[in-house]
């Protein structure tokens, strides 16, 4: 049988035109910086994020934690909100591997964060505290279903920043899916940031591989701790050949997850589920009715027909659209899902 997997959009497979480009890529020792297909990826990214530099990295995990580790010394602070990938879904590598210590604030329902809250976050000089150096946002925004933060919202957090003088980072890892929710360029997003980390592998499909982005002497210094984190990788353009194709073919498409998702929001509504916020992007979070069976016997169901779909705690579900995900596929999910509400 046919699976339709919808428990993440890093479960997308590389295209055929990706695996020709990474089968012809030219490489050489990127560790050296000789791998001219590393070299072409870093910079095209550097150009349609507006940023000076770019630096590949095996995931968007070892992105966000060379970023944090640069911005913030032993002991330093970054401002993070509680539903934030970096807090929970990172293995604590910011306070284990950089000894960055996390000040938590809540995270509101639209995935940003209070800019009061962030203030009052913000520490004065004072020798009891760690002094705060960085506040991270995610864009779009995972645990809140995919929500996009709006331009408005990141210029009033970059104006944040510079007053209380601390820098700014976006786990940008879906920030693509963000650009063409928002109908704008990466770079109108981008722009706020001092730095951000963007994933290749989640909607844009390639196989392995993100990046990080900033100035040109903080991607001086995240190379250097990208090696310090062994990720230093030798002829990575074979990588970087399916990156430049996710970079120049894939993003357009997102749309197409977009409206896949709205129609599953619609579709799991009118049988009984519960979608517990706005379709932004590419993530739908639902919420299964009182009744019946649990979450996870539900989901065994669904998994028999065909269908996967991660319960994620409680009565709520996570469902993802992405390549490879066509209308009819979603058509036969509320099918399926509609049978068991
Ligand atoms: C997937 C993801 C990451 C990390 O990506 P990996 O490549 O899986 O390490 C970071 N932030 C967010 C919001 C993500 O969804």
């Amino acid at each position: 049988m046919q699976q339709i997997d919808l428990r993440s959009d890093t479960v997308t497979l590389p295209s055929p035109t990706m695996r020709r480009a990474m089968a012809e890529a030219q490489v050489g020792d990127d560790v050296y910086g000789e791998d001219p297909t590393v070299n072409h990826l870093e910079a095209l990214t550097a150009e349609m994020l507006g940023k000076e530099a770019a630096l590949f990295v095996p995931s968007g995990t070892m992105g966000n934690l060379i970023a944090q580790m640069v911005h913030c010394g032993r002991g330093e602070e970054v401002v993070v909100g509680d539903q934030a990938h970096t807090f929970r879904y990172e293995a604590g590598g910011s306070a284990a591997v950089g000894g960055i210590h996390p000040h938590t604030i809540r995270t509101a329902e639209d995935g940003t964060l209070p800019l009061d809250a962030v203030r009052d976050a913000v520490r004065e000089d004072n020798v009891h505290y760690p002094r705060t150096r960085l506040l991270v946002l995610e864009n779009t925004h995972n645990r809140t279903g995919g929500r996009v933060l709006s331009l408005a919202y990141l210029q009033a957090a970059r104006a944040l920043c510079d007053e209380v003088g601390i820098a700014f980072h976006c786990d940008g890892a879906r920030l693509w899916n963000a650009a063409v929710a928002l109908g704008c360029s990466p770079a109108t997003i981008a722009a706020p940031f001092d730095t951000l980390s963007v994933c290749l592998s989640k909607g844009l499909a390639a196989p392995v591989g993100s990046l990080v982005v900033g100035s040109q002497p903080f991607i001086h210094e995240s190379r250097r701790a990208r090696k310090l984190l062994g990720g230093g990788m030798r002829q990575a353009g074979i990588l970087a050949a399916a990156g430049l194709i996710a970079l120049t073919e894939m993003q357009e498409r997102l749309v197409e997850d977009h409206e896949h998702a709205q129609r599953l929001a619609e579709g799991l509504t009118a049988s009984g589920y519960r979608v517990t916020h706005p379709i932004e992007s590419n993530l739908v979070i639902f919420e299964q009715p009182d009744e019946g069976a649990a979450p996870a016997e539900r989901s065994a169901v669904w998994r028999e027909q065909g269908v996967l779909i991660s319960p994620i705690g409680g009565r709520r579900f996570r469902a993802v659209t992405h390549y490879g995900i066509e209308r009819q596929d979603v058509e036969r999910v509320i099918e399926v899902i509609g049978q068991t509400a």
